[in-house]
C-alpha cells in the first residue's frame, strides 16, 4: 500500500499505556430486563438501543446512578489512541457535539504516521502519503470540536463513575471512553533497521509487498503470522527468505508444511539478523545473519525484509478491568462493546487493532472506531449526559 520499495505497516496506534488499576470489584451482573434505573427511577428503556441489544445489568444501573453524580468538568467523552480508528470516532463523536478529548500516546498517528504511501485507502485513487491522511483526520476532527493533547495513560480506574484517568499529571472523568490505543507491531528493535523502516523494512506484507516485484526478500518469524506474510509474498517476490532464530517452529503444522512446500520459499533456522544493510544508501541492500550454533557470519543481498514477528495489543492498563484474550487483545462482543467476566461493561468500548488481531487495516479501525463513536452517542442519549 505504500510507495517505493520501503515503506512500513498501517494502522495501529499508540501503545505507552503502563499497567494500572483497580479490579471493578464485585460487578456481578443481574440482568434488569427491559427497564433501568434512571438517576435513581426506573424508567423503560426505548427499544433498538445499544444497551438494549448488548443486554442490561445492574452495573448499567449502577452507572446511572453514579452519573448523576458527576459535575461539569467530566467529559462526555474521552478516546484513547490518535490513530486511524481513534481519528476516525474524534470526528464521529466531535459532528455528535460530544466534543471529544483524544489522548495522544508516544506514537501519536498510530502506524500510518510512519507509513508512506498508503495505496488502499478507499477515496484516493492515486493514493496518500500515511501522515497526510493521519494529518487530514486530526484536522477534520478539530474542525468539529474534537481536542488532542499528548498524554500517556498511567492508570485507569473502570470501576469508578465517571471513569477515572490518570494522566500522571492530572486527573480527567469521562463517562464514556473508547479505546482505540492500537497493536504494535513488534520489531528486532536494532539500530539499523529502524533506520530503514519505510525504506525497505516493513512489517506489514498485506500493504508493502506489492512494491517488491520481481525482487528477493527475508521474512522474520517462526508463527503463522511469518508463515502467512512469506507465503503472500510469492505473489511478488522471486525468492523469500524465511529466518527464524530458533530450531523450532511456532508455526501451526498446515501453515509450516505449505511454506515448506513453496518453491520460492527458502528456510534459514537458528538464524539471527545482526544488521540491516542500506542504512547509508536509506534503501535495504541485504542482511548480515548470524547462526547462533555455528557463530558463522554472512550477507544475504535482498531488497526488502518483513517482520512478522507478532504484535503487541496496547491495553496493559485495562488487564483486570475488562476481558482480554490470551495474548492481550481485547475481547469485544457486538463490535466494540468490552466486557467484564463476560458481562458488558456500560459506556466502555474498543476499536481498532488493540481489539482486532484479524484484519488490522487502516479501514477496519475507522470502521470500529465510527461504530465505537455510534454506540457513544446512544449510550449519552440513553444515560444522560
Ligand atoms: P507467535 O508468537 O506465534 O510467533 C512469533 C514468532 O516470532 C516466533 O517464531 C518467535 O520466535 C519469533 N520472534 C519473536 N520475537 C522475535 C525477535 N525479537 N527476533 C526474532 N524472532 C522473534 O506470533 P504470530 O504473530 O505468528 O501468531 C500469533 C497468533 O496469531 C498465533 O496464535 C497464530 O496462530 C495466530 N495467527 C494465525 C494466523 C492464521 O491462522 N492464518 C495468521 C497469523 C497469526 P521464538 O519461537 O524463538 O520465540
Amino acid at each position: 500500500m505504500h510507495g517505493h520499495p520501503g515503506l512500513v505497516a498501517v494502522l495501529q496506534l499508540d501503545g505507552g499505556i503502563a499497567d494500572g488499576g483497580d479490579l471493578i470489584g464485585g460487578q456481578k451482573s443481574h440482568s434488569i430486563d427491559k427497564y433501568k434505573i434512571r438517576h435513581g427511577s426506573i424508567v423503560a428503556l426505548k427499544p433498538g438501543l445499544c444497551g438494549e441489544r448488548a443486554g442490561l445489568n445492574l452495573q448499567e444501573a449502577v452507572y446511572n446512578q453514579t452519573l448523576a453524580m458527576s459535575d461539569h468538568t467530566t467529559r462526555d467523552t474521552v478516546i484513547l489512541g490518535s490513530g486511524c480508528s481513534g481519528l476516525t470516532a474524534a470526528i464521529y463523536t466531535a459532528r455528535a457535539n460530544l466534543k471529544p478529548l483524544v489522548l495522544e500516546g508516544h506514537e501519536p498517528g498510530g502506524q500510518l504516521s510512519i507509513t508512506t504511501l498508503v495505496e488502499n485507502f478507499p477515496g484516493w485513487p492515486e493514493g496518500i502519503q500515511g501522515p497526510e491522511l493521519i494529518e487530514n483526520m486530526k484536522q477534520q476532527a478539530t474542525r468539529f470540536g474534537a481536542e488532542l493533547t499528548m498524554a500517556h495513560l498511567v492508570s485507569v480506574d473502570l470501576s469508578k463513575r465517571p471513569f477515572e484517568l490518570n494522566l500522571g499529571k492530572e486527573t480527567i472523568h469521562t463517562r464514556t471512553l473508547i479505546i482505540a490505543s492500537g497493536a504494535s507491531a513488534r520489531w528486532l528493535g536494532i539500530p539499523s533497521e529502524q533506520a530503514l523502516i519505510g525504506h525497505g523494512v516493513s512489517s506489514c506484507a498485506t500493504c508493502d509487498g506489492f512494491f517488491f516485484s520481481g525482487k528477493e526478500i527475508a521474512v522474520i518469524g517462526g508463527g503463522d503470522s511469518a508463515m502467512e506474510e512469506a507465503l503472500f509474498l510469492t505473489r511478488f517476490a522471486t525468492k523469500v527468505t524465511l529466518i527464524n532464530r530458533s530450531e523450532n517452529f511456532r508455526a501451526s503444522k498446515i501453515m509450516l508444511e505449505r511454506a515448506m512446500a513453496h518453491p520460492n520459499i527458502v528456510f534459514r533456522t537458528s538464524t539471527v539478523v545482526d544488521e540491516v544493510l542500506g542504512v547509508e544508501e536509506k534503501d535495504v541492500k541485504g542482511l548480515k545473519l548470524r547462526n547462533i550454533k555455528t557463530n558463522v557470519v554472512e550477507n544475504l543481498p535482498l531488497s526488502g525484509l518483513f517482520l512478522g514477528i507478532g504484535h503487541e495489543p496496547n491495553a496493559k492498563a485495562f488487564r483486570h478491568q475488562i476481558d482480554l484474550d490470551d495474548d492481550g487483545y481485547i475481547k469485544t462482543v457486538n463490535n466494540v462493546f468490552c466486557t467484564l467476566n463476560g458481562q458488558i461493561v456500560p459506556g466502555v468500548f474498543a476499536s481498532g487493532d488493540v481489539q482486532d488481531r484479524r484484519y488490522r487495516q487502516a479501514i477496519t479501525a475507522a470502521g470500529t472506531g465510527c461504530m465505537a463513536a455510534l454506540e457513544v452517542e446512544k449510550f449519552l442519549e440513553e444515560h444522560g449526559r
